[in-house]
C-alpha cells in the first residue's frame, strides 16, 4: 500500500491542493511516530494507517477524516499527546483522533451484557459518526490481517466484529463493509460450520453463476428493445454468513433459498425502475408474493430497491434487484454515500432526479433520528459538523470498568452509582473512587467514555450523605436498605433485644398457621401474639409478635417463614 495511491485517488476527486498538502503532512508524522514499528504479520506499521485512510478516500470522506486516519494509532498507548496533534493539524483532529483511541478501550466479552446496549454505547462514545465510520474501517483491515494473531484473540476479535461491528455498519446502510466484515468473521467463529458451508454450496456456486452469465444477455436484449436506459447488469451470489444465517432459518436445507444468486440492474430514474419491472415480468413470470418495493416503503437501514423473483429459463428461480445509481451507492455506502454527496455534489443536486436523492424525507435510519437531522439540507458547514454530533442518548451515559466492560447509568450518576450497579458489596464498601486514573471525590459527576475504578475497603458501610446526590433507583434503595439494616442493629445491641412484628400473607390452606408458628418453635422463639385478619378471605393476614435476640435471628426467621408453602410476601417491624 503505498501513499501515491491516497493521493491519486484524492486528485481524482478534484479536492483542493491545500487538502493534498494536509493529508501528506499528516502522513510523514504518523510515519515518523510509527517508524521502526511492526505488524504482527512483518509489514511496517504504517501499512496499517494508510490501508484505512485509503479506504475512507475511496468513500469519499472528507479531508479530516482521512487525515485522521492516518493519524488513528499514533495515539495508541494511552499516552496520547493530544496538544500535539492539535497544535499539527488542529482541534477537529485532535477530536477524531482522541475519538477512535476512546473507542479502542471497549471490549465486547460477549456474556451477559447485551449486544445491542454496546452498539448504541459505540455510537454515543463516538460522539461524531466520522469516528465510527473510521472505526470500521479500521476493523476491516485488523480482520483482514486476523491470520497473523494468536488464536484466542482471532476468535474473540472475530466474535467482536459478528456481534458488534457487523451489525453496525449494516445499521448505517453500509451493507457491502458489513458483509466484508461478517465474511471475514465467519471462520474464525464457526469454523466448523464455515466448512460445512464451502463445501456443501461451492458446486452450486458455480453452476448459479454460470447460469446467470447465461440468462443475462437476454435481460439486456429486451431492456435495449424496449428502450430503457441501464448503466449496469450485474451477478451478484449472496456472501457466505448471509446464506448460513438463512440457511439457519430453512433446516439448512439450500432447496429452500431462492436469492442465493440474483441480477442487479442499475438504471438511471425512478421510473425506469418500474418499466423495467414490468419488462421483466412480461419476460419471465413473477414468483406470487416475491415483489418486495423497498422504492416506496424502504428498510429501516434505508435500503432501497425493487426485488422480484421471477421463473427464468429451464424454470429456475431468479431473483431480479433494480435500482438506481444513487440507491446503488447508498446501499453500498450507506451514511458514507450520504456524506460523499452532500461534501462533493453539493453542485450536482438540482440535475439530479429528485427521487433519487430525497434521502432527507424518508424515514431512513429511523434507529438514529438526530441523523435525519443532517439529512436535511444544511448550508453552513459548521453547522454540519454540529449536526453530526451524536447525542441521542441524552439521559444516559456509558462509562467502562478498568477491565473495559461498559456501564450504563443515567445521566448525572457518580462513582457510587457505579459502585453499586457492578455489585452491592462494592458500593457499599466504597471509599473512594479514580476517574481515568485520577482520584474524584464520590459525588463526582461521571461522562460519557469516563473509566472508573472504584477502592473498598472491607467492612465500610455506606453515608445517608449519599442518597442527596445519588441518581440510579438502584443504588438508592440499596444504600437505605443497608441504612436500616444497621439502624436495627443498634437497636438491638442497646437493649440486648427487640421486640418485633412480622406481617405474614399467604393464601390460606389447612395447617398453616402451624406451619408457621413451627418455624419460630424449632428456633426456641416464643411467641407472644397472633391476629390473623381475614377481611381478604383468600389471603388472610396474619400479624406475629416475639422477642429477638439480635439482627441475625431476625434474618433467619425470614427466610424460613418466606419458605412456607403459600406465603406470598412476609414483612417485619421493630416495635421500640
Ligand atoms: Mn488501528
Amino acid at each position: 500500500m503505498a501513499f501515491g495511491k491516497l493521493i491519486d485517488i484524492l486528485k481524482k476527486q478534484n479536492r483542493p491542493a491545500a487538502d493534498l498538502e494536509f493529508v501528506e503532512k499528516a502522513y510523514h508524522f504518523a510515519a515518523q511516530a510509527h517508524q521502526g514499528q511492526k505488524r504482527k504479520s512483518g509489514d511496517p506499521f504504517i501499512v496499517h494507517p494508510l490501508s484505512t485512510a485509503t479506504r475512507l478516500a475511496e468513500m469519499q470522506l472528507d479531508t479530516k477524516t482521512v487525515a485522521a486516519a492516518l493519524l488513528h494509532d499514533t495515539c495508541e498507548d494511552g499516552d496520547c499527546n493530544r496538544s500535539h496533534i492539535k497544535n499539527l493539524f488542529g482541534e477537529e483532529i485532535a477530536f477524531l483522533v482522541e475519538g477512535v483511541t476512546k473507542l479502542d478501550k471497549i471490549r465486547y466479552k460477549g456474556s451477559e451484557r447485551s449486544a445491542e446496549s454496546l452498539r448504541k454505547m459505540f455510537l454515543a462514545i463516538g460522539e461524531d459518526i466520522r469516528i465510527v465510520l473510521l472505526k470500521l474501517v479500521d476493523r476491516l483491515h485488523n480482520m483482514e490481517t486476523l491470520q497473523y494473531l494468536p488464536p484466542e484473540k482471532q476468535k474473540r476479535i472475530a466474535r467482536e466484529t459478528l456481534e458488534i461491528y457487523a451489525p453496525l455498519a449494516y445499521r448505517l446502510g453500509m451493507s457491502k463493509l458489513s458483509s466484508k466484515l461478517e465474511d471475514l468473521s465467519f471462520p474464525y467463529v464457526y469454523p466448523d460450520e464455515h466448512d460445512w458451508l464451502i463445501r456443501t454450496t461451492k458446486e452450486k456456486y458455480q453452476t448459479w453463476g454460470k447460469y446467470l452469465e447465461r440468462i443475462k444477455p437476454v435481460l439486456v436484449e429486451e431492456l435495449l428493445k424496449e428502450e430503457i436506459k441501464f448503466l449496469n447488469v450485474d451477478s451478484r451470489i449472496k456472501h457466505y454468513y448471509s446464506l448460513y444465517r438463512k440457511l439457519l432459518k430453512h433446516d439448512m436445507d439450500l432447496a429452500k433459498i431462492t436469492d442465493i444468486a440474483a441480477l442487479r440492474i442499475i438504471l438511471t430514474s425512478v421510473e425506469d425502475c418500474y418499466a423495467a419491472l414490468g419488462i421483466i415480468h412480461k419476460l419471465w413470470p413473477p414468483v406470487p408474493g416475491q415483489i418486495k418495493d423497498y422504492i416506496a416503503l424502504p428498510k429501516p437501514n434505508g435500503y432501497r430497491s425493487l426485488h422480484t423473483t421471477v421463473f427464468g429459463p429451464q424454470n429456475n428461480l431468479v431473483e431480479i434487484q433494480l435500482r438506481t445509481k444513487e440507491m446503488h451507492e447508498e446501499a453500498e455506502h450507506g451514511i458514507a454515500a450520504h456524506w460523499a454527496y452532500s461534501e462533493y455534489k453539493k453542485d450536482s443536486n438540482k440535475n439530479r432526479d429528485r427521487r433519487g436523492v430525497s434521502f432527507a424525507d424518508q424515514k431512513q435510519f429511523s434507529w438514529i433520528n438526530q441523523i435525519k437531522e443532517w439529512q436535511k439540507d444544511i448550508e453552513n458547514p459548521d453547522e454540519f459538523l454540529e449536526s453530526l454530533k451524536i447525542d441521542f442518548f441524552k439521559d444516559r451515559i456509558f462509562v467502562l470498568t478498568p477491565k473495559g466492560d461498559v456501564v450504563d447509568l443515567p445521566e448525572g450518576s457518580t462513582p457510587i452509582d457505579f459502585a453499586y450497579h457492578i455489585h452491592t458489596d462494592v458500593g457499599t464498601t466504597a471509599t473512594g473512587a479514580k476517574v481515568n486514573g485520577k482520584m474524584v471525590p464520590l459525588d463526582h459527576k461521571l461522562e460519557v467514555g469516563d473509566l472508573v475504578e472504584i477502592l473498598v475497603q472491607k467492612g465500610r458501610k455506606p453515608s445517608s450523605d449519599w442518597l442527596k446526590f445519588v441518581k440510579s433507583g438502584e443504588a438508592r434503595r440499596k444504600i437505605m436498605s443497608t441504612i436500616r439494616k444497621v439502624q436495627d442493629e443498634k437497636l438491638f445491641q442497646k437493649h440486648g433485644g427487640e421486640k418485633a412484628e412480622f406481617k405474614i400473607t399467604a393464601r390460606d390452606r389447612v395447617g398453616l398457621i402451624r406451619d408457621l408458628t413451627d418455624i419460630f418453635a424449632r428456633q426456641k422463639i416464643s411467641i407472644q401474639g397472633m391476629l390473623t385478619d381475614e377481611k381478604n378471605k383468600n389471603y388472610p393476614l396474619i400479624n406475629i409478635k416475639a422477642t429477638l435476640k439480635n439482627r441475625r435471628e431476625l434474618e433467619k426467621l425470614m427466610l424460613k417463614l418466606k419458605e412456607v408453602k403459600e406465603v406470598k410476601e412476609v414483612g417485619f417491624k421493630l416495635l421500640s
